[in-house]
């Protein structure tokens, strides 16, 4: 699978809630959320799974997280806490095959998640 619908939320080819976007990344709300706050936070540039991730993409990958913990700030969470996931392949909960932080907050969460 070459593309994802991220490459078509990426495009502004169909809609979705975006809350951050800069040149390397995209954060928008999640349209299944599984918590009051459940936003998305994806690299423009598709990486499949994070199998994929190379060397080269470390600083593209950390600035993922650097997201996030802004958002946090931003939306008012960051001193209550949040979680932040990637999810990988099948047994990891993944469906769609471009890398992408869950951010999810709003709620206290327990674990382990299964
Ligand atoms: P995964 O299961 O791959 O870890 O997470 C994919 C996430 O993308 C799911 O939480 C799902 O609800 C979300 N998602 C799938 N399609 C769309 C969409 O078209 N728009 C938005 N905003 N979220 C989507």
């Amino acid at each position: 699978m070459s593309t994802t619908i991220f490459d078509k939320i990426i495009a502004k080819e169909i809609p979705a809630e975006i809350v951050y976007e800069d040149e390397l990344s995209l954060a928008f709300k999640d349209i299944n959320p599984q918590a009051p706050v459940h936003l998305l936070i994806i690299p423009k540039r598709r990486i499949a799974t994070i199998n994929d991730i190379e060397e080269d993409d470390r600083e593209l990958v950390g600035h993922l997280y650097i997201v996030a913990a802004r958002l946090a700030q931003q939306f008012g969470f960051a001193k209550d806490g949040y979680r932040v996931v990637m999810n990988c392949n099948e047994d990891g909960g993944q469906s769609v095959y471009h890398i992408h932080l869950h951010l999810l907050a709003g709620v206290t969460m327990g674990w382990p998640p299964f």
